[in-house]
């Protein structure tokens, strides 16, 4: 049964014709600030395959394509912070210019802060991060009770900063996404066990995505607080140099450390080996420093009002989608993490008069079977109907976006017993499948 004569009961194919996805790498053209940019795998790849498309230097369009695999990361987040004790909320945007006057970091943020007025001629800034703003919320509450605590506060919400040097796609943007989480706790002692539960959190995140991610000693920069840790995707491009023990479990960001000896501060013996990464996750452990300022405080067993103990950690959503695109991909096309790859399965009929039509029939029954009878597909096959192009082309271009499965319906599908060729892009293996092998496959 056609796709198209399904509309209204069944939900139709997405049909690779109809998939809003302009390939746009000419049209940065003149803009020489956007061509600056272009500088990066991720970024090119991106961009060809009509997943984002430049708007001004560090903003872009994020395409369908990539909306979808954004909801996915999203989700993957939702499950890890959720599943220790997270609950999401949404913060504003723009911030009042009192909270960060309070807590000095109005000046100490300098350029990078992107301000403005209001008709009143009021100071905002526009959010990069929400310290000042959680922690006045939670001081909002006279009732606060021990037993509510930890207090596990976050949000996936467009973070501000006026990048020196916006750059390399997604990797270094002046508006992009952010998963920022606060925590509040009884003591020290509490605060750093929930610190110790979310890093456990990200390690299992970038497991499941399958990226290689190292947890560093860090800076605290102008967040302040005593104990912090970046999480690293060791990768040429990244901004950040990383040194690493080759005998002890010491790894730490080079700005913390103050002569760049080779020697390694935690077992003396070994070796510290510098390499490259891109920070897709930052920790800290806060300490007193904004609960005190803005007076967040529970009551505790004796019932005293107590200033809570804070941390916060920060995950760069966006960053991470083009650092997995980045370090994943080879030059030719992206290869995604599986679990947020934006469509599965793409099933490639025949080309238009080549005596096969039957074969085009049958894609379009095959992409239906597949989402009806494997739950996991539905809504993540696309039938790439542009049977006016070669198949060859078409293969291209489904290599270019990464597809996990792409199987083509040709000749072989319409012998006695179907066979599909059947491309796995994690193996790179190409084979040959009956419908039953296929469905046992995906
Ligand atoms: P960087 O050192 O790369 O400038 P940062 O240390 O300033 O990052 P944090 O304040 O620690 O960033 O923010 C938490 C996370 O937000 C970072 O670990 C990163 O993944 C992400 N992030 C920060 N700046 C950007 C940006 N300009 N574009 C995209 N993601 C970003
Ligand atoms: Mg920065
Ligand atoms: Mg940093
Ligand atoms: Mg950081």
């Amino acid at each position: 049964v056609p796709a198209s004569s399904h509309r209204g009961h069944v939900r139709p194919a997405a049909l690779v014709s109809r998939l809003y996805q302009p390939s746009n790498l000419r049209d940065v053209g003149q803009d020489s600030r956007l061509q600056a940019e272009m500088t990066c795998k991720s970024q090119r790849l991106m961009q060809q395959a009509g997943l984002i498309h430049p708007s001004s230097p560090g903003c872009y369009f994020y395409l369908p394509v990539t909306v979808r695999s954004m909801e996915k990361l999203v989700r993957l987040i939702d499950q890890e912070m959720q599943g220790i004790g997270g609950q999401k909320l949404d913060m504003p945007s723009l911030c009042s210019a009192e909270l960060w006057k309070t807590s000095e970091r109005w000046d100490l943020m300098g350029k990078e802060l992107l301000r403005l007025k209001d008709r009143h001629g009021l100071d905002y800034c526009l959010g990069p991060t929400h310290e000042e703003a959680v922690t006045t919320l939670v001081a909002h509450q006279a009732t606060l009770s021990y037993r509510q605590l930890p207090l596990l506060l976050y949000q996936i919400t467009r973070k501000f900063r006026d990048e020196p040097k916006p750059k390399f796609g997604l990797l270094r943007g002046r508006e992009f996404y952010m998963k920022d989480m606060y925590s509040f706790d009884v003591s020290e002692e509490a605060a750093h066990q929930t610190y110790e539960s979310v890093c456990q959190a990200y390690h299992r995140l970038f497991t499941r995505l399958g990226l290689r991610c190292v947890q560093v000693q860090a800076d605290t920069g102008n967040i302040g607080g005593k104990l912090s840790h970046e999480f690293q995707l060791p990768a040429e491009i990244g901004e950040d140099r990383l040194l690493v023990c080759g005998n002890c479990s010491f790894s730490a960001n080079v700005e913390t450390i103050s002569s760049d000896t080779t020697h390694c501060p935690q077992c003396s013996t070994g070796t510290l080996v510098e390499s490259k990464g891109i920070e897709v996750g930052h920790t800290f452990y806060l300490g007193k420093k904004y609960s005190s300022i803005f007076n967040a405080t529970f009551s505790n067993a004796q019932n005293k009002s107590s200033i809570a103990e804070m941390g916060c950690f920060g995950l760069g959503v966006t960053r991470i989608l083009a650092a997995a695109i980045e370090v994943l991909s080879t030059e030719e096309g992206i290869h995604w993490p599986g679990l947020i790859a934006p469509y599965q399965v793409c099933v490639v009929p025949p080309k238009k008069g080549s005596k096969v039509d039957e074969a085009a029939l049958q894609a379009e029954q095959l992409v239906h079977t597949l989402g009806e009878t494997l739950p996991h597909l539905r809504g993540e096959v696309v039938l790439d109907d542009r049977t006016q192009m070669t198949i060859g082309k078409r293969l291209k271009d489904a290599s270019r976006l990464g597809y996990p499965y792409v199987i083509v319906v040709g000749q072989g599908a319409l012998e006695e017993t179907p066979r599909y060729e059947v491309i796995c892009q994690q193996t790179g293996e190409t084979v040959f499948l009956s419908k039953d092998g296929l469905l046992g496959l995906l």
